[in-house]
C-alpha cells in the first residue's frame, strides 16, 4: 500500500511549524487585536527586510493587492493596462473592475511569461500600466519591461507575483522589481496563509501612503476619508500565520528550487516526451506549479488521475477566449498563450514533497502510451 500524494501539501507543513503556528495564533486570541494588531506591522517589516523593498502593506488578498495598486494609480475608465492573457483572471479582473481595459500581449512560449518584444507595439497614449506576471514562480523579463515602461514616459509596471513570492531575479528579489510588486498568501502559494491574505511592495513613498489609505477605506485618519478606498486589511490572525511560516520559508524555497531540478532530471533520464518550462540563467523559479507541456494533455492527466497523482491545469482557457472577458478586452492575437492553454499540466509540488513519491509520479509519467 503507497502512501496517498497531495497536489499541494499543506498538512506535512503544518506538522512541523505545529508549534509556532499554535502559539502564535494563541498570542493573538490572548491580546484580541483582530483587526490591525501588532502581527500586521510586524509582518509587513520582516518583508520589506526580505524583498529589500521599502515598503509593504499587507492586505486582504492578492486580488485586492493588485486592485489597491491600479486604484493607487489611478486607473480608470478609458485607461488601458497591458497585461498577459496566459494567466489567472484576477490579473485582468482588476483592471475591467476599474472600468479601464485589458490589452493582452503573448507570451513566450518556453517561459509562459510576457513577451517584453511584443509589448512596445500594444502601448497607446492610453496605455496607463503594464502588468506582467511571474507565472509558475519565474520572474518575468522585468528588466527589460521597465526600460520600454521608462521609454515611453515612465509608465508605471506592477509585478503579479502571486506566484513567485521568494524568486530571485539578477540578485533582487521578486516583488522588488518594479515600481509595485503583488503578492498572495492563498493556502496554496509559495508564502501562505490559512485563509486569504496578500501584500503589496513599492519603493514609493506617495504610492505607499496612498495605498495604505485606500487599505482601510480611503481614509487619511479615522472617518475621514480623503480619496475612494476599500475594506482591504489582511487579518491579524493571517499575519500571525504568516510570521510563523516565515520561519522555515528559506529552506521551503531552497527545496522548491530544489524539487524543480529533480523533476527536470528525471524527466529526462527516463526520456518521457513532455516540453519542460525554460528557466533563465539569472533567476530561480520557485514553481508555485511544476508545469509541463504536451500535446496529449487531457489523456495524459487521465492517466496520471487514474493512478492516483493528482494534478491540474494552469490554466484550460486564456482571459481573452473567456466569456465574460470577450467584450471588455482588446482581443490582440495570442496564439501562442491560446497553445500553451491547450498543452500545460502541473504535477504535484511543495516543499515536503518526497524524493520516492516524486519517483513514482515520474514512474507513472513514464508509464503512459505517448
Ligand atoms: C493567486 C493569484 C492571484 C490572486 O490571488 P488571491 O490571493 O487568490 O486573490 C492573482 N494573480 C495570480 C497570477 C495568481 O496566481
Amino acid at each position: 500500500m503507497t502512501n496517498k500524494i497531495n497536489f499541494i501539501d499543506l498538512k506535512a507543513q503544518y506538522a512541523a511549524l505545529k508549534q509556532s503556528i499554535d502559539t502564535r495564533i494563541q498570542r493573538v486570541l490572548d491580546h484580541g487585536q483582530y483587526i490591525m494588531g501588532p502581527e500586521v506591522r510586524e509582518l509587513e517589516e520582516k518583508l520589506e527586510a526580505y524583498t529589500g523593498a521599502k515598503h509593504c502593506i499587507t492586505v486582504a488578498s492578492g486580488t485586492e493587492a493588485l486592485l489597491i495598486s491600479l486604484m493607487a494609480l489611478g486607473i480608470k475608465p478609458g485607461d488601458e493596462v497591458i497585461t498577459t492573457p496566459f494567466t489567472f483572471v484576477a490579473t485582468a479582473e482588476v483592471i475591467v473592475l476599474l472600468g479601464a481595459t485589458p490589452v493582452f500581449v503573448d507570451i513566450q512560449p518556453d517561459t509562459c511569461n510576457i513577451d517584453p518584444a511584443l509589448i512596445e507595439a500594444a502601448i497607446t497614449p492610453r496605455t496607463k500600466a503594464i502588468m506582467p506576471v511571474s507565472l509558475y514562480g519565474q520572474v518575468a523579463d522585468m528588466d527589460e519591461i521597465n526600460a520600454i515602461a521608462a521609454r515611453h514616459g515612465n509608465i508605471p509596471v506592477i509585478e503579479d507575483a502571486a506566484q513567485s513570492f521568494g524568486a530571485a531575479y539578477k540578485g533582487r528579489r521578486s516583488c522588488n522589481v518594479s515600481t509595485i510588486g503583488c503578492t498572495s498568501f492563498f493556502p496554496s502559494k509559495p508564502l501562505g496563509c490559512y485563509g486569504d491574505g496578500g501584500a503589496i511592495f513599492t519603493n514609493d513613498d506617495v504610492l505607499a501612503r496612498a495605498m495604505r489609505e485606500i487599505r482601510v477605506h480611503g481614509q487619511e485618519r479615522r472617518y475621514f476619508h480623503t480619496r475612494i478606498g476599500v475594506g482591504g486589511r489582511m487579518d491579524t490572525l493571517q499575519c500571525a500565520v504568516v510570521l510563523a511560516k516565515l520561519e522555515r520559508f528559506d529552506w521551503e524555497i531552497e527545496r522548491r528550487v530544489e524539487l524543480g531540478k529533480v523533476y527536470a532530471d528525471l524527466i529526462k533520464d527516463a526520456q518521457i516526451p513532455v516540453e519542460l518550462l525554460s528557466t533563465r540563467e539569472d533567476r530561480s523559479c520557485v514553481w508555485a506549479q511544476y508545469t509541463v507541456f504536451t500535446e496529449q494533455r487531457d489523456a495524459f492527466q487521465e492517466h496520471l488521475q487514474s493512478c492516483g497523482i493528482p494534478t491540474a491545469v494552469h490554466y484550460p482557457v486564456t482571459l481573452n477566449r473567456q466569456p465574460a472577458y470577450q467584450q471588455v478586452c482588446v482581443p490582440g492575437s495570442t496564439p501562442l498563450s491560446e497553445a500553451a492553454a491547450k498543452k500545460v499540466i502541473s504535477l504535484p509540488m511543495s516543499p515536503d514533497l518526497s524524493a520516492d513519491d516524486q519517483r513514482r509520479i515520474v514512474l507513472v509519467m513514464a508509464e503512459f502510451k505517448f
